[in-house]
């Protein structure tokens, strides 16, 4: 059965163009890039020719980019590295709808002895700009927000909200994990410290992430050990994963602006054929401030698992707004954090698209998802 791939916010398809530029560096190109001599001295060549295209995608300078192995240790490592640098600061800035790479962190931190501050959203899961400002103490070490949120895929103000903190003494980090290669990102123009992404979010492998770190920020590392990457994070390089970001980030920096528009058309057409055919649904999220490739929407009186799993049915791989904590579902942190009603939140559904979403894969969503709502709304135990 064919694959209808809506999932591309949990991971994505690894380009060709990425692996093609990988699979030397797992054959014939295996120095070590520490290496004295010139074979991996070649290689070496190589790490930093991806270390530029990803600085280059992001407006940064290549002594910025530090590889990681995923954007959860950019996230933690991040986080670490400015309660560390900060000792006499206390205070710690993030929001309830972080992604768990930050939010247990920031739990732990609280356990430490932190003072955490979650800012709340509202109902479609914006930030109150006020609340912040008054959050936003002279003792924060770091305000953490994500650029944009991998459920609802509303992308936050980090352009002001940076301003803000710079402004209070505070440093700023942002997991743009979700947010890079689909909406434009200018470090030169941000006072943006530290910055996350993540490698398989953008069509190169799974295992590979960067943490950017703003030329002369103060940092501690989270791995110690060997020099590599300037003895900001340890162990020898993942060369074919670095080369594959690379390869992926110059692609990005190539067809950003084309993407996006392709990407939303197709997005905006599946969304629109599921509301005109499907009654009593909501989507979630500020629909006129969020990623190109992101849906969610709520179905009232479904379960989202009883739907993804005849989605399934028919090759469609999707997402679903609920946790399974401790036996029973609970809608996501997110919607519920966004006060989502719980009939409506219970039924969310998460579509991501990607550069690869065709027009008939669109068509087949919207002709398949009607029925299967249909069928579940007819055996359903919740009624008005
Ligand atoms: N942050 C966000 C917003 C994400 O969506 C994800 C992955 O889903 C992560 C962090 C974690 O990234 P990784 O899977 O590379 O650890």
């Amino acid at each position: 059965m064919k694959t209808f791939y809506f999932d591309n916010n949990a991971t994505t398809a690894v380009a060709p163009e990425v692996l093609e530029a990988m699979l030397p560096y797992l054959s014939d190109f295996y120095g070590n890039p520490s290496s004295m001599h010139s074979f991996g001295g070649r290689v070496g060549s190589a790490v930093e020719q991806a270390r530029a295209h990803v600085a280059a995608l992001l407006g940064a300078e290549p002594e910025e980019i530090i590889f990681t192995s995923c954007g959860t240790e950019s996230d933690s490592t991040a986080i670490h590295s400015a309660l560390q640098t900060q000792p006499e600061k206390r205070r710690l800035i993030t929001t309830r709808a972080e992604h768990p790479a930050v939010l247990n962190v920031a739990q732990y931190c609280e356990r430490q002895g932190y003072h955490v501050v979650y800012l709340g959203v509202d109902s479609k899961g914006r930030l109150d700009q006020d609340e912040y400002l008054r959050v936003l103490t002279d003792d924060t070490a770091l305000v953490s927000i994500m650029f944009a949120n991998n459920e609802v895929g509303n992308i936050y103000p980090i352009q002001r909200m940076a301003e803000a903190a710079r402004e209070r003494g505070a440093l700023f980090h942002t997991d743009a994990v979700q947010a890079v290669g689909k909406t434009p990102i200018d470090l030169s123009h941000m006072p943006v410290d530290m910055l996350s992404l993540s490698g398989h979010k953008i069509h190169a492998p799974k295992g590979i992430g960067v943490l950017y770190a703003r030329k002369g920020v103060r940092f501690r590392p989270f791995l110690r050990g060997g020099h590599q990457e300037h003895g900001r994070r340890a162990g020898t390089e993942n060369v074919p994963y670095i080369v594959g970001l690379g390869a992926a980030a110059r692609f990005a920096v190539g067809h950003i602006q084309e993407e996006r528009i392709a990407v939303a058309r197709l997005r905006d057409k599946l969304e629109q054929g599921i509301l005109e055919r499907v009654p009593d649904c909501i989507v979630n999220g500020d629909v006129e401030n969020r990623l190109p490739n992101t849906t969610n929407i709520a179905f009232k009186n479904v379960e989202g698992e009883a739907i993804l799993l005849m989605l399934d049915r028919f090759g469609i791989c999707a997402s679903s707004g609920s946790a399974c904590t401790s036996g029973s579902l609970e809608p996501s942190h997110v919607l519920r954090a966004m006060g989502v009603p719980f009939n409506y939140a219970h039924g969310s559904v998460r579509l991501s698209l990607s550069r690869y979403t065709t027009e008939e894969e669109v068509d087949h969503v919207i002709e398949c998802l009607p029925g299967v709502i249909e069928a579940l709304r007819a055996i359903s135990p919740y009624k008005d």
